[in-house]
């Protein structure tokens, strides 16, 4: 965690007091982290395309890559309305999670469905680690009184829950089923 002091912000919040200067210091760190995240996923989903074998879920994660370069861009957004440049922050949980992605593609057989399954479990690890992140800073956004931030973030927490249960549809409807029949 940085502990140096950032500017000050060139907005006013709701709140006041000793605390908030911290707490808007955390919450801006961790913009910085998951912006680090998402440009890290722009350049891993193609990977992960590429390894699949079905067309369904070469489509979602391609839908979904489309949707990542979005989420760059709210973040963007959102560096705008705090008033702070934008700045990646190296995510050691989203780089771990990508390596595990890398890991399950080599260690899996290409054009088996068995490797689907495997890119599937590791792409849900990653929008639940997603969901985690915008779900606490939407609220947080909103506990400091930056509802056009809460608002863009949101957003894309929505994307990435829709992403999760496309992953999950894939899964149930045709890629667990051929693996098992691999096997
Ligand atoms: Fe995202
Ligand atoms: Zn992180
Ligand atoms: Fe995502």
């Amino acid at each position: 965690m940085e502990t140096k002091s950032t500017s000050a912000p060139k907005f006013s919040t709701k709140t006041s007091g000793r605390a908030e200067p911290a707490l808007l210091e955390l919450f801006t760190d961790s913009i910085k982290d998951i912006y680090w995240a998402e440009k890290h996923l722009v350049i891993t989903l193609p990977k992960m395309k590429e390894a699949a074998t079905s067309k369904e879920l070469a489509a979602a994660i391609d839908e979904h890559l489309t949707q990542t370069q979005g989420h760059v861009a709210r973040l963007e957004g959102v560096f705008t309305l705090l008033g702070v440049a934008p700045q990646a922050k190296k995510c050691d949980a989203m780089e771990g999670l990508a390596k595990e992605g890398e890991g399950i593609v080599e260690s899996t057989e290409a054009g088996t469905a068995t490797r689907d399954v495997g890119i599937i479990l590791a792409s849900q690890k990653v929008e639940h680690y997603e969901i985690a992140t915008y779900g606490g800073l939407t609220q947080l956004a909103t506990t400091l009184g930056l509802d056009e931030v809460a608002d863009l973030l949101a957003q894309t927490l929505a994307e990435e829950k829709d992403a999760d249960l496309i992953l999950t549809e894939v899964a149930e409807n045709s890629v667990n089923y051929k693996a098992a029949e691999e096997a």
